[in-house]
């Protein structure tokens, strides 16, 4: 399964660390957020390098939809109730400078990205929340307006329509941004100590060191596995579907998001916790969405990814930790990671770099609020579940009841045991223990993978390690 931006931009290999190097700064994780960084800290003056586990783009950023717009669904009027006007406003101008700040990038360095401007809408079936959205929008400064009729064959009421948005080919974007750094691919940080970063094949001593690792992998400090659930949802990549001038989101849980892609028109949806995905059939819903709009399709690719959601729903993008003055976090970005990688970019840069950063305290990880605490014991309990069925769950499947193309936890040899039996009846035995923290791991049978329901590792059927926070596989 493989994003239409993989199928259409292959990324020249760089070589792994070797040996031990110094620099001022060292950014762990080529995505989105840690190429941003980089980017903005090397053009400050700052000497970076950045290290990747795996291939730069290769981690969330090769699977997005690559929207760049601060219209981050329905939520201005939800901000201004629950956080009040200041920080709703300084959300979304810190979101819509992000924007701005692609477009001069691009600009400026003759990025070919196939960035296109455009509007972004989100769609509901509710006309008063609609119109609310709208007026809370433009009380905040945002170019926005209630539009009535959308292009998309979607039952709704209209939608939310934000101007000056953007939609581009995020690793064509990378890919020449990285060009600038100093990237070490299949690099994967063990340990971070005070200003030291240990790999399995050298060492880099750096004054400032930023996780953009998508989820934090180190534990202690910070704790952002207490503050942070994973969602996934899925994609379709279609053509003879539409040719869409804006982009789109609906409003809800079970809504979908469409965007245009050269002759693909890209449907996603199928949100879902991740780890909550027994019975599967995301794809499926997906293709019989396709379908209903667009009988003539034709899908030209599917894929899916998943994004860490904090409990206030505003990223994580500040100091590590009080106790670590040095580390640094980009994190948290629901869904939204383009621009809120940019602001990152921009944050992390002026606090590096000793600058005043008016956006910079509405999205520390120092804040705490009672929204936080109320999700917090909400994802706990998640994770309480998670550990205790790992003890006390006990399986009905055996290897002998599973059909092929099927994964379950299983008993086998007296024993639990995570167990996916490929089309031609082969057995693929692993022990379906998260190695982050120790949850039972649930079978997603949509992507045949071991995905942890407490903070969202993915692990696939041999154990080999997908997604963090877990670093390690599974035997
Ligand atoms: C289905 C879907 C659609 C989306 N569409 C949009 C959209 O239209 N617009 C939008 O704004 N956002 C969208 N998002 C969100 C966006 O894609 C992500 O927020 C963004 O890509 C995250 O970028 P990142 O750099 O934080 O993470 P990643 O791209 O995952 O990068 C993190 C990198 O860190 C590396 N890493 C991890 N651990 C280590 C280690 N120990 N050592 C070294 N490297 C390490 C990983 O290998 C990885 O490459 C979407 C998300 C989903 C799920």
């Amino acid at each position: 399964m493989e994003s239409i931006w993989s199928k259409t931009c292959k990324l020249e290999q760089r070589s792994a660390l070797r040996g031990q190097i110094q620099t001022e700064a060292v950014v762990i994780g080529a995505g989105m957020a840690g190429i941003l960084t980089a980017y903005q800290l090397e053009r400050a003056g700052i000497r970076t390098v950045v290290l990747e586990a795996g291939r730069i783009g290769g981690g969330q950023t090769k699977n997005t939809t690559a929207k760049i717009t601060s219209q981050h669904g329905l939520f201005c009027h939800k901000f201004i109730e629950k956080k009040g006007k200041t920080i709703a406003g300084m959300y979304v101008r810190a979101n819509q400078s992000a924007v701005e700040e692609y477009k001069r990038l691009i600009q400026e360095e003759k990025i070919e990205c196939d960035f296109e401007e455009t509007s972004s809408y989100v769609y509901s079936k509710d006309e008063r929340k609609l119109k609310e959205e709208a007026e809370a929008a433009e009380e905040l400064g945002v170019l926005a307006s209630y539009a009535k009729h959308i292009e998309i064959p979607v039952d709704c009421a209209g939608a939310v329509r934000f101007e000056h948005q953007a939609q581009f080919h995020p690793l064509k974007f990378i890919s020449a941004l990285a060009d600038k750094l100093t990237v070490y691919e299949n690099t994967r940080v063990q340990k971070a100590e005070n200003n030291m970063v240990i790999t399995d094949s050298g060492t880099v001593k750096a004054d400032k060191i930023i996780f953009a690792t998508h989820y934090p992998f180190v534990n202690f400090p910070g704790m952002y596995f207490l503050r942070m659930h994973q969602q996934r949802s899925y994609v379709l990549a279609v053509e003879n579907g539409q040719k869409l001038e804006g982009m789109y989101i609906g409003d809800g849980p079970d809504s979908l998001s469409f965007r245009q892609y050269g002759q693909y028109t890209l449907i996603g949806g199928g949100s879902h916790r991740t780890g909550d995905n027994k019975a599967g059939g995301k794809y499926a819903a997906l293709r019989r969405a396709a379908n209903g709009f667009y009988p003539q399709n034709r899908e030209a690719a599917c894929w899916s990814a998943q994004d860490c959601i904090t409990g206030d729903s505003i990223p994580f993008i500040g100091r590590y930790s009080s106790s670590r003055p040095n580390w640094f976090v980009a994190s948290g970005f629901k869904k939204w990671g383009m621009t809120s990688s940019m602001v990152s970019a921009m944050i992390l840069r002026d606090i590096i770099c000793g600058a005043e950063n008016s956006y910079a305290n509405v999205f520390s990880p120092a804040r705490f609020s009672a929204e936080e605490l109320l999700q917090i014991i909400k994802d706990g309990g998640k994770s309480v579940s998670g550990l205790a069925k790992r003890f006390f769950h006990i399986p009905l499947d055996t290897v002998n009841t599973l059909r092929p193309d099927h994964g379950s936890v299983v008993r086998a040899d007296g024993k639990k045991a995570g167990v996916y039996k490929s089309w031609e009846n082969k057995v693929y035995k692993v022990d379906n223990v998260c190695s982050h923290l120790g949850c039972q791991l649930e079978w997603n049978p949509d992507e045949k993978t071991w995905d942890c329901p407490c903070h969202g590792s993915c692990f696939d059927h041999n154990g080999k390690l997908k997604e963090g926070p877990a670093q390690q596989e599974i035997s």
